[in-house]
Order: structure tokens, then C-alpha cells, then sequence
């Protein structure tokens, strides 16, 4: 009862002429559609517009939103390592990976095997027992020697 409207009913929509949401009084109806209305402010009769709920308001529109350039991994430590590692496998020849042994002598360069961490190269030979290896997950220090 309440809900429903009927000629003389003021509802708020969009008037043709003021270009803005408004009260009008409902001039003709047809059936329970509202088919006429009167502009409360500038007293013009028109056909009623449903006054749309903008969803994505002008979204057709200059798209504020602008493509994120790839994010660059730089600040992830793990995403330059694999990066790297991805850069230096290209190089290597996984047949000459000398299986990782803590009493073994390494130099930079070497490519090693590990059995956890897989195929590394070593980058750094830290006197007289350690090296840093970098391995697909990351860097990572061994002893050696
Ligand atoms: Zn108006």
C-alpha cells in the first residue's frame, strides 16, 4: 500500500530539463509503471526515466585507472636470485655439476648439485671452509672444504 505509487505521487527522478535527480508528481501512470511526471522546480511534464543506479560511474570515460607497468621484482631478494639463476643456468651444463661435499674444494663458478637445493653456482668462496652458492630458491652458504 505504502509502496505503491499513483498519479499525484511525488518520486524523485531525473528531469529532461534541469539534467538532475528531482522530485516530480506523477502525471499518468499505466498499469503500475509511472509513464508521466511533472518537474517539481521547473514544473516541465515529461516522460518518466527511471533514474539508473550508476554501477560504474563513467567508467566508459577516461580510465583513471592506468595499466600497472609488470611489477618489477627488484625489491624481492628470492625473485633477483631466481632471476639470476635463471640467467647464469643458461650456461650451464648440468652433466658437469659436481655433487655438493662439504669436504670438497670449490672455486667461483663451479657448478655444483645439491641434494636439497638442486643445481647452484658457486659465487663466492669465503676462506677457509664457506661458499655462497646460488641456488634456483636463493643464495645460499655451504661449507666446504
Ligand atoms: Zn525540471
Amino acid at each position: 500500500m505504502n509502496t505503491k505509487l499513483s498519479a499525484g505521487n511525488t518520486i524523485e527522478t531525473r528531469c529532461t530539463r534541469c539534467n538532475g535527480v528531482l522530485n516530480h508528481t506523477i502525471v499518468a501512470m499505466v498499469a503500475e509503471k509511472i509513464v508521466r511526471v511533472e518537474c517539481s522546480t521547473c514544473h516541465g511534464v515529461h516522460a518518466y526515466h527511471p533514474v539508473k543506479v550508476p554501477k560504474e560511474p563513467a567508467a566508459a570515460k577516461g580510465t583513471q585507472k592506468k595499466a600497472v607497468p609488470s611489477r618489477t621484482s627488484k625489491a624481492d631478494p628470492e625473485a633477483a636470485a631466481r632471476a639470476e639463476w635463471q640467467a647464469l643456468q643458461t650456461g650451464m651444463d648440468a652433466t658437469q655439476a659436481i655433487p655438493y661435499d662439504m669436504n670438497r674444494v670449490y672455486r667461483v663458478k663451479s657448478l655444483l648439485s645439491h641434494p636439497n637445493f638442486g643445481l647452484g653456482i658457486v659465487q663466492l668462496v669465503i676462506q677457509p671452509n664457506k661458499i655462497d652458492v646460488l641456488f634456483q630458491n636463493g643464495k645460499k652458504r655451504l661449507r666446504c672444504g
